[in-house]
């Protein structure tokens, strides 16, 4: 529990991924799924729970055909902060490579209490993300897992079959619309910051603020984002303007007629 092994495994002055810390338990729980081209491709499989992200390594990808299994190695928690982390892990760092965000978007539980279910081994779930919208099912191998010291599960297909995801939208980030290799050309822009700020932008001019009274988290904004479709190219039009307007905000922070200001010039 905790994030004390991703923090060390990692060292956040050599890498662009985020420290984070664990954060308070949302009503909307939101789901990434980052595609990472590491010593092997394989895809990070994350689901919201108790303000960490509990993680899966699937080596082959999430199937799509009722009762299809892929092998999904757990592996440590990582913040919230990582959901729309999207960039290159510089050589020499743990995982080092080129990480897309995949999918995101936001998850329920089919048991009234996922960490039970969690801890007992097997959990069932909705996803509702841009690419992927059904029920899956998270098992551990116990067996398997104690044999070989890992703990291996299986991620099935549950419900009802999806449509296989095409070789285009399996190349196609949810987040920014670049393929694998235009994220990997972006060596100038680790963790893509402009993407960040331009999300962090339309979290604080975002409805939802007020409607629910709190503030969401930015993890939170990002499926928000994708699925608005906003964010085409972190160097769009939309973008540069939201970064300016969040830049301009930064300033003059808890001024409501500048507030009022930067959403009008964000919205032109
Ligand atoms: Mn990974």
């Amino acid at each position: 529990m905790g994030l004390q092994r991703y923090k060390q495994k990692r060292n956040f002055s050599r890498t662009p991924e985020p420290a984070g810390k664990v954060e308070k338990r949302k009503a909307v729980q939101m789901f990434v799924i980052q595609k990472h081209d590491a010593t092997r491709l394989h895809y990070d499989f994350r689901l919201e729970m108790d303000g960490v992200l509990k993680s899966w390594a699937v080596p082959k990808g999430i199937p799509t055909t009722r009762g299809d299994k892929r092998l999904a190695a757990h592996v440590e928690d990582h913040p919230l902060d990582y959901g729309d982390f999207e960039g290159i892990i510089p050589e020499g760092n743990y995982g080092a490579g080129t990480v897309m965000v995949w999918d995101t978007g936001t998850w329920e539980p089919r048991e009234d209490d996922p960490v039970k279910a969690l801890n007992d081994g097997k959990i069932k779930f909705t996803l509702h993300g841009k690419k992927l919208e059904g029920d899956w099912t998270l098992v551990r191998m116990r067996a398997r897992s104690e044999q070989r010291g890992k703990d291996e599960w299986l991620l099935i297909k549950s419900g009802e079959d999806i449509k296989p995801i095409s070789a285009k939208k399996d190349d196609e980030s949810v987040l920014t619309h670049r393929t694998m290799k235009q994220i990997a050309r972006s060596k100038r822009e680790p963790g893509n910051p402009l993407a960040k700020r331009a999300v962090r932008r339309i979290h604080s001019s975002s409805g939802s603020r007020r409607r629910h009274g709190a503030r969401l988290s930015r993890a939170a904004a990002v499926w928000k984002c994708a699925n608005h479709g906003k964010l085409k190219d972190a160097q769009s039009p939309f973008a540069v303007r939201l970064k300016t307007a969040a830049l301009q905000s930064r300033n003059t922070r808890h001024s409501t007629t500048a507030r009022r200001k930067t959403r009008t010039s964000s919205s032109r």
